[in-house]
Parts: C-alpha cells; sequence; structure tokens
C-alpha cells in the first residue's frame, strides 16, 4: 500500500465537517478493495465490513473521521467575503491561501494590512474572525453570484515532505489516521479474525462528533476504537501534553476509555514490540470516541492519537512511521481480539 500516495491524495480534497463528501468518495475507493462490502449513510460516513462468517458474530468497530476544519462565508462586503470558522483560529488566517468551494471552486485569499500602515499597538494584536476578510478577486456582484452564503472554505491543498520521515499537510486531522485503518486492513487480509470488522470514515467531527455517533448506534458494535491526532512535541510545547514524532501512537488513558481495552492495547503493543506513549486523558477525549461510548448500553472503547504538530492549521506535520505502528497495533489487537472478550 503506498501510504504516501493515499495521503496526499486523501489531503488534496477540500471537505470540511458538513461538506465530506468528495473526501468519503476518495476513501471509498481505497476501502472497496480491502473489505466485502462498503456503503456510506445518512449523515455522509463511510462504513466498510468484513465478515468473519460467524451467525450472530460480534463487532469491532475502527474510526477516523474524514471532515477538516474549514470557514464558512457569512457575508460578502465589496466583493470581500466575511466568514465564520469551524476549528480555525483567526490567528492561523492573515494571508494564508484558501480554497472557496463555490461551484465551480475558486482561490482566495485572507486580506491583511501590510505592516507599514499597522501602529505599534496593533501589530501586536490577534486579530479577531469577524474583522478578517477572504479576497476572491471579485466584484460585489460577481461575489454576490458565484459564492452563496453558506459557501465552506478550506485551506488550499499542500502536501511537503519535511526531511526524511515528516510529512506536513493540511486535513492530516484526521485523514492520516484514516489511512492507519486501510493500513491495518490490509495487514490482516488473509488473516481470520473471531469477529466482523468495521471501518468507519466518519462526518461531522470537528462539529461535535455526530457522523460517528449516528454509525454506532445503528452497528450496536461489541468494541470500538476511535483513532485521531494528538500534539506533537516541538520545543515550545509542554512536555506533559505533547508526544514525540515518530514514538508511535499515544494510548489514551481515563474515562473514556475502557481499562481492559487500554490494558490489551499496551499488552499488545508490548508483545508486538511496537512502540507506544501513555496518554492521559481525565475527562473526554476530545474525539469521536467520546459519544460513541454511550452509543446502545455502551460500547468498550479505545483511543489511538497519532503525534501531530501544529493541529488545525494548514501545516500539520506528522511522522509517517506513526501511521504505520498504529496500523500495527490496531492490527495486533483485532487479530488478538475474541468474542468471549464482549461483555
Ligand atoms: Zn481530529
Amino acid at each position: 500500500m503506498k501510504i504516501e500516495r493515499m495521503l496526499e491524495r486523501l489531503c488534496a480534497v477540500g471537505a470540511p465537517s458538513g461538506f465530506e463528501r468528495p473526501a468519503v468518495l476518495a476513501a471509498k475507493d481505497m476501502l472497496e478493495p480491502l473489505v466485502d462490502e462498503v456503503w456510506i449513510d445518512r449523515l455522509g460516513s463511510l462504513v466498510g465490513v468484513r465478515r468473519c462468517g460467524k451467525p450472530g458474530a460480534k463487532k469491532l468497530l475502527l474510526d477516523a473521521h474524514l471532515d477538516e476544519v474549514g470557514l464558512t462565508v457569512t457575508g460578502i462586503k465589496n466583493g470581500f467575503l466575511h466568514f465564520q470558522s469551524i476549528g480555525v483560529d483567526a490567528r492561523m488566517l492573515p494571508d494564508r491561501e484558501v480554497m472557496v468551494l463555490a461551484d465551480p471552486p475558486m482561490l482566495g485569499v485572507v486580506a491583511c494590512l501590510p505592516p507599514h500602515v499597522l501602529s505599534m499597538e496593533d501589530r501586536e494584536k490577534a486579530p479577531k474572525t469577524e474583522e478578517l476578510l477572504i479576497d476572491v478577486g471579485l466584484s460585489q456582484e460577481e461575489a454576490e453570484r458565484q459564492v452563496p452564503l453558506g459557501t465552506p472554505v478550506v485551506y488550499k491543498a499542500n502536501f511537503l515532505r519535511l526531511g526524511k520521515r515528516q510529512l506536513c499537510s493540511k486535513a492530516m486531522d484526521d485523514r492520516a489516521c484514516f489511512v492507519s485503518l486501510l493500513r491495518a486492513a490490509e495487514l490482516l487480509s488473509g488473516k481470520e479474525l473471531d469477529m466482523d470488522l468495521y471501518i468507519m470514515g466518519s462526518t461531522r467531527e470537528e462539529t461535535g462528533g455526530m457522523g460517528a455517533k449516528v454509525v454506532t448506534q445503528a452497528l450496536a458494535p461489541d468494541f470500538c476504537v476511535a483513532v485521531d491526532v494528538t500534539h506533537g512535541r516541538t520545543p515550545d510545547s509542554s512536555k506533559d501534553e505533547a508526544f514525540v514524532l515518530g514514538g508511535g501512537p499515544a494510548v489514551g488513558i481515563g474515562p473514556n476509555m475502557t481499562r481492559w481495552m487500554v490494558r490489551r492495547m499496551l499488552d499488545t503493543a508490548a508483545a508486538e514490540e511496537i512502540a507506544v506513549q501513555k496518554e492521559i486523558m481525565e475527562r473526554s477525549s476530545g474525539t469521536n470516541g467520546w459519544g460513541m461510548q454511550i452509543c446502545n448500553e455502551g460500547v468498550a472503547t479505545a483511543v489511538l492519537s497519532i503525534p501531530l504538530k501544529y493541529m488545525h492549521t494548514p501545516v500539520e506535520t506528522l511522522n509517517k512511521n506513526d501511521i504505520e505502528s498504529t496500523a500495527r497495533l490496531l492490527a495486533a489487537f483485532a487479530a488478538g481480539l475474541r468474542e468471549e472478550d464482549a461483555q
């Protein structure tokens, strides 16, 4: 499996929360050869299943979300676009290149005043989203005709290789994790499983995790693993809250995770000699795992996170070895899971 090529293809798609269809269709092409059946549910989430053939088989559901952060056009002023943000911090925006997902899509840049005309005081201030505008090079009439209010906007696609191992792009959160699910399915191909394996590319995570909740409610799995990103370590980050790139996935520990699932994940990693990190999450994990855990009568839940620098920016950066080690851990965990583990 060409991990880098798949990731580049997925990250290139503009698909913020609520507008995931293009990412879901690209992901569907990649998932189809690895499972028995694939479908898209009413909220647009992608689900694939690999059946073990046993009647009444238990179910393991692996999740990664396919939506990305973005902006929504809320008004037009002299041809410039006002917007609100979904997961994007206004500090990140001035002078950014963006893709306005109108029909047809168009490039834009976030307008900013040159330093020459700013007072010293204004130079120190972080901008507010309401004050920012996207310049698409159109007149008021053209913009009104071509950019309906509510049009979504994403960071312009990019894909960079930093050094030998690091990859940098928009939408790595969480499409890198979806690629780790694909890779896990590939590692499991030809191996017998004791249960049905479901793989989900969920929608609307950045707006509250509705996509994953609906699929989990409908499938009623016995076990689930939410795979998402966590903060990667940089010289200026806190050691307690950031994880080493290349150090393997972070295994979440806390009330959002089922204790025996966490233990099994750590034991599996040790047995397979896969490096992992421990992430203490004393409240919500901030992932789809939070909502999935409480579907139906409750689901045995684990959360794995790939360390990623610069979350929710167009330069989200991770170590590609962590995608592979996350996939290996998921595959070994799934292979070791037994029907009797369902309680
Ligand atoms: Zn995420």
